[in-house]
């Protein structure tokens, strides 16, 4: 499967390569415990600047999906599974990413994923799979 490779940045950077060695990490404030994604500087909530890469548990449940059937570009294998997860670690802490592992149709909202990683280059995609 053909699939476009994202830009890493300073910021997106331990996102992006996290899995290399297994681990989702999510930017979190050291000051006052909130999550942060997409990463950022600063706290959203408490407007801190002592926000760092943490890994998180990288079980969550499937907040909303959509199932693609169109072969956007060469290579493309269709259909494949569009989801925003929201993770277990706080509400409202919600990635977009793919659901592997099971037929399309299988998929539900609410239902218990669990983080891998696709390595494309040197990347590492964090995509879900059922848990159930
Ligand atoms: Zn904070």
């Amino acid at each position: 499967m053909s699939w476009p490779v994202p830009r890493i940045d300073e910021e997106n950077e331990p996102f992006w390569t996290g899995g290399i060695d297994g681990h989702l990490k999510i930017t979190r404030c050291a000051d006052c415990g909130y999550w942060l994604h997409p990463p950022t500087p600063r706290c959203g909530r408490c407007y801190s600047e002592r926000v760092a890469p943490t890994p998180v548990s990288g079980r969550g449940r499937v907040y909303t999906y959509t199932v693609n059937e169109h072969a956007w570009m060469p290579g493309l294998e269709v259909p494949y599974v569009v989801a925003v997860v929201e993770l277990e670690e706080q509400p409202g802490l919600r990635l977009l990413t793919n659901i592997v592992g099971c037929p399309p149709r299988e998929v539900a909202i609410d239902m218990p994923v669990q983080v891998e990683f696709v390595e494309r280059g040197a990347v590492f995609v964090p995509v879900f799979r059922p848990t159930t």
